[in-house]
């Protein structure tokens, strides 16, 4: 599709790229003078950084977020008769990295208020065959992880966190994926953190999970054709890592933009008839800004011809994707998960939006519900 200069695009990844365009082309140089293009010097720079940033023991850099669920589910011995419970309401690589390994998917509903796991139905999905949990920090917020914690340390339960839209997000003054044994990034390109390309990322303080990842991710080896296990090709390249090493610096300006972008959009919705989400102060890192409507199709169709691009995370939930049927559970109801499905629209959002383009996707909303109102007064006289 062919964008107009008058359109306001979902994600703009060309504008933050002048930031490091001038030290990216100097360690391209670097890279391609020496030809080392995996797990060398940016590799090794990078994994050490964003450990650093996070406070955490151990980062493995990996190919990309799907890997990293996978690679940690495999560490923590995840596999066929075990059970993990996670929610329907997520990218569907959460799911899949499940079912990737073997094991079966247990859903429970989300809070209608974060859009994360409602640990209120968490415990009554343990069975005897529960052997992980797996909440998702979605649009940004952290899922209650106090709330998870105290759940599986009563229940001896492993508990593995996707980060992969929450790079910097805070709850109680700690840092999404650190918390759980291990935490998962994605850093897909337009992630708060993004790669130009293919990247993801596993951190633990667990040095001898982190050690069995490492290994794990390059075929199960060590020492180059010699296989202790089965592993995958999983590696983490020197160009992305570059990249990521490069970004990582300015992260929390980039959060805190998203922020403000979020806040602005907020007060300016208020009075309209729309749900703006809860941002929890600076705790949120806004990776998505989702409103809900009850006429969310139309909405999103006048914004459409008026030039404003929006997305909906995510249409379907995972519980009734036709490649998850017969293959997971479900404990409780999901009818929060269903009905947000229905309603939820994610607004253009990323730290570079001007304010001009979110007074222009507040104008679209407002002309779509005055327009609304003047035809349902046709309509009735
Ligand atoms: C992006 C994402 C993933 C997968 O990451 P990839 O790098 O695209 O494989 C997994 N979980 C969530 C919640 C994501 O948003």
């Amino acid at each position: 599709m062919t964008q107009t200069a008058a359109d306001v695009p979902l994600v703009d990844l060309k504008r933050p790229h002048a930031a490091i365009a001038a030290d990216l082309s100097a360690e391209l140089e670097r890279i391609f003078s020496t030809m080392q293009l995996f797990l060398g010097p940016n590799v090794k720079a990078f994994q050490q950084d964003f450990a650093d940033y996070l406070g955490v023991r151990n980062c493995v850099g990996v190919s990309d977020g799907t890997e990293s669920l996978y690679l940690a589910l495999r560490a923590l011995d995840v596999g066929p008769g075990d059970e993990v419970i996670t929610v329907s309401h997520t990218f569907f690589a959460t799911v899949e990295a499940i079912l990737l390994v073997g094991a079966t998917p247990v859903f429970i509903d989300v809070d209608p208020h974060t859009f994360t796991m409602d640990v209120r139905a968490l415990e009554k999905a343990v069975t005897d065959r529960t052997k992980a949990i797996m909440p998702v920090h979605l649009y940004g917020l952290m899922a209650d992880m106090d709330g998870i914690m105290a759940v599986a340390h009563r229940q001896g339960l492993r508990v593995i966190e996707d980060a992969s839209q929450a790079h910097g997000a805070r709850r109680n003054g700690t840092m999404a994926g650190t918390v759980g044994d291990i935490g998962t990034f994605s850093f897909y390109y337009s992630k708060n953190l993004g790669a130009y390309g293919e990247a993801g990322g596993v951190v633990t303080n667990d040095d001898g999970l982190a050690a069995r990842i490492a290994m794990l991710r390059d075929h199960g080896s060590e020492k180059r054709y010699y296989h202790d296990e089965v592993g995958v090709n999983g590696r983490l390249d020197e160009v992305q890592a570059a990249v990521l090493k490069l970004k990582l610096p300015h992260l929390d300006d980039a959060n805190r933009r998203r922020r403000a972008n979020a806040h602005r959009y907020s007060e300016l919705l208020k009075n309209l008839p729309v749900k703006t989400p809860n941002l929890f102060g600076d705790d949120h890192v806004v990776h998505l800004y989702v409103i809900r409507s009850l006429d969310r199709d139309g909405l999103q169709s006048h914004l459409k011809e008026m030039g404003i691009h929006t997305g909906i995370h995510y249409p379907v939930p995972c519980h009734l994707q036709p490649a998850v049927q017969g293959r997971a559970k479900i404990s409780g109801s999901l009818t929060v998960t269903e009905q947000v499905t229905r309603e939820i629209i994610s607004l253009p959002m990323f730290p570079e939006l001007a304010e001009a383009e979110i007074q222009r996707v507040v104008d679209g909303i407002e002309s779509f519900f005055t327009s609304k109102v003047s035809t349902s007064v046709h309509a009735a006289s």
